[in-house]
């Protein structure tokens, strides 16, 4: 649409927070050519605040303690982690903060909140472009910003885009130390896993949505999801839903269970899943559930052809793929049968489990040096 900034918004302030370790090495010089010069066409030069982030968490914490009254938005030159912080720190003050606008500038490898925000738009992923829509003050809603990943995680963390386990974790997560080589870590990272297959024993329940659009019960907009291994959390979600706690599958109606070799859950807020993974194609950010994609019981050999297809949205249909749209889930992720993998992450952020495994120590041991 035309949006634009009224004069008085024009007169505030726009922080821009750079996230240098982001992509392939995201300096301030990318910044100046390409993004400095649009934003400046909407806002004066003296008005905008540029910030380059010396660690992580520090783009979270400015943005947790802002002047918002003399802001217009906070401008993220980053990936989809840097956007989790941006979002994390608004969410943490509640109230009006939760809708402050928030610019996205795709410098990350992993751009998919960006990219389904320009491909709704009909606009190209690229710098400028972002660029373009935050100085014509395009709002898109990206999300409705309910989904918390929970209860058996170890902290609590707001979600824009994904929560996934298993294989799309573990190659979003481990490929972290090939930042450098862009969107095409994944791919590598994919690979890698395939040929070293690791398998899990896991659970996941989920309340699949029926497909007329009155199915959505007015008032119940809101996601929930949770992870665990305890059955008191599993009964969180299964409380929320008006069963009682504790309840079989069978005694919760509508309810649906995939369980054993299950390899991996990606659940999208968003049609992106990456700049070239279009990987669920029917989300939307405001139609109160997640769609889901697991993969289950899958050779190496059907894996790799899972790949080649993923973006254009063909493995959707592919037979070691159940895709659905569930207005809550709840996973168990189990044992890894190597003990290694099985990490939980919320928009490409690792989260710590809450047994206290593969948490933010492991991450924080690599430095990052692009
Ligand atoms: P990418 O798409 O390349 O993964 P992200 O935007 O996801 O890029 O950022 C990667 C990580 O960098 C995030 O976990 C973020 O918290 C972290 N981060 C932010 N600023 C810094 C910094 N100055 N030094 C190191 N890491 C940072
Ligand atoms: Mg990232």
């Amino acid at each position: 649409n035309g949006a634009t900034w009224s004069d008085a918004e024009k007169k505030k302030r726009l922080l821009v927070l750079v996230n240098p370790a982001a992509g392939k090495g995201n300096d301030v010089s990318a910044y100046e050519r390409d993004v400095a010069p649009v934003l400046e066409c909407a806002f004066d030069r003296a008005r905008i605040d540029v910030v380059v982030t010396t660690r992580r968490g520090e783009a979270q914490e400015r943005v947790a303690s802002m002047d918002l009254q003399n802001t217009a938005a906070v401008v993220c030159v980053g990936g989809d982690g840097t956007i989790a912080e941006v979002f994390n720190g608004l969410m943490s003050r509640g109230g009006a903060a939760e809708k402050f606008p928030i610019g996205m500038i795709p410098a990350g490898s992993g751009n998919a909140i960006a990219k389904s925000l320009a491909h709704a738009g009909g606009e190209p992923c690229d710098r400028a472009s972002a660029a373009l829509a935050v100085a014509r003050g395009h709002i898109a809603p990206a999300g409705n910003g309910d989904a918390a990943a929970t209860a058996a995680t170890a902290s609590v963390m707001h979600s824009l885009l994904s929560f996934s386990w298993g294989f799309f974790a573990d190659v979003d997560i481990e490929s972290e130390t090939m930042r450098w080589l862009g969107g095409l870590r994944f791919t590598i990272q994919a690979i890698v896993r395939i040929l070293f297959l690791r398998r899990y024993s896991a659970k996941l329940r989920f309340k699949p949505l029926a497909i007329t659009p009155d199915a959505v019960p007015a008032g119940k907009k809101s996601k929930e999801l949770a992870i665990g291994q305890e059955p008191k959390e599993a009964a969180a979600v299964a409380a929320m839903d008006g069963a009682s706690a504790g309840d079989a599958i069978a005694d919760r109606p509508g309810w649906r269970e995939i369980e054993g070799d299950v390899q991996g859950l990606w659940a999208l807020n968003l049609p992106w899943g990456g700049e070239d993974m279009y990987a669920a194609p029917g989300a939307a950010p405001d139609d109160g559930c997640y769609d889901l994609l697991v993969i289950a019981g899958a050779s190496r050999l059907s894996l790799l052809g899972l790949l080649l297809i993923f973006d254009g949205g063909a493995h959707c249909t592919h037979p070691a793929v159940t895709y659905v749209k569930a207005s809550a889930f709840e996973l168990d992720p189990g044992p890894s049968h190597t003990g290694k993998g099985g990490f939980i992450a919320v928009d490409g952020e690792l989260v710590a489990r809450a047994d206290g495994k593969w948490g933010r120590t492991r991450r924080q041991a690599r430095s990052p040096s692009h």
